[in-house]
């Protein structure tokens, strides 16, 4: 394995599970100090720990990024205990599906909340960091914010203003050297996509199958690989870019 990281700090949330689980561990075999973020106190532990076996400096830290004190609070316990942040990796996010029609405003306003403004949150308090060591944002959004995805309205919107929001941070802050990417990735197996989000009942298969992928899908580490590219020198001249991963559904 390459090691792009070595010396960098990389801050990744969502690390319990999934896509932010194999990121975590990717920039960990890559010699990054990794610190893994998540709501799930032992899942993020034991994240943490599979990185340190695997030789990196790892620290799990539990935060919901959608607290807007927690999210500062976090990143300032990321750069208390490595002294840098140079890859912030915005991986977290819930996902639920409803009838539009039926779509409660609290739930609409969780997915907001998780989704886009811990997004926000995470990025506001990451940034005068990432400043200081030269660093990057890579942020998770997704084919639904790319394509409807029926009955996931809020999540499509969600996700949908994770590019917007990525893209003004990409060019207002291009001068200083902080880049800020975006992957969209598409039926990836995690915990997500396994049954952890059911669908209502007598939805339209037709409807489900279009945001189905057209090859097998992948596991989280096809994310991962793309994230760690875009927060690597690799990416150097990648700037406010969504780069899809989701073996050309959308194509
Ligand atoms: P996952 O396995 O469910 O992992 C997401 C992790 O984020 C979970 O540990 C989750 O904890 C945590 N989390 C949720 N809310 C949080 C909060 N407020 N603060 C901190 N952590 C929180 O899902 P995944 O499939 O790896 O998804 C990772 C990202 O990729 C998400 O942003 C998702 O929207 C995006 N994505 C995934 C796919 C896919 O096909 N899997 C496709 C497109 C986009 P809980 O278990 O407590 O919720």
């Amino acid at each position: 394995m390459i090691r792009r990281f070595e010396d960098k700090v990389a801050l990744v949330t969502g690390a319990a599970s999934g896509i932010g689980r194999a990121t975590s561990l990717r920039f960990a075999e890559e010699g990054a100090k990794v610190f893994c973020v998540d709501l799930q106190a032992e899942e993020v532990e034991r994240t943490a720990k599979s990185a340190a076996e695997i030789g990196a400096e790892a620290q799990a830290h539990v935060c919901d990024v959608a607290d807007p004190q927690a999210a500062a609070a976090c990143v300032q316990a990321c750069v208390d205990r490595f002294g840098r942040l140079d890859v912030l990796c915005n991986v977290a996010g819930i996902l639920r599906f409803d009838y539009f029609q039926d779509l409660d405003l609290d739930d609409w306003n969780r997915i907001l909340a998780v989704n886009l403004t811990g997004t926000f949150l995470m990025c506001r308090a990451a940034i005068p960091h990432l400043l200081d060591s030269g660093g990057n944002i890579v942020n998770t959004s997704s084919t639904s914010a790319l394509a409807g995805l029926a009955y996931g309205a809020a999540y499509g919107a969600s996700k949908a203003g994770v590019l917007a929001l990525t893209r003004s941070i990409a060019v207002e802050y291009a001068a200083p050297g902080l880049r800020a990417n975006a992957v969209c990735p598409g039926s990836i197996l995690t915990p997500m996509t396994s049954g952890g989000a059911g669908l209502p009942e007598k939805v339209d298969p037709k409807l489900i199958r279009r945001a189905m992928a057209i090859d097998k899908p992948r596991g989280p580490e096809t994310v991962a690989g793309v994230i760690a590219m875009l927060a690597s020198e690799d990416g150097a001249h990648i700037n406010g870019e969504e780069i899809r991963v989701d073996g050309g559904t959308l194509a």
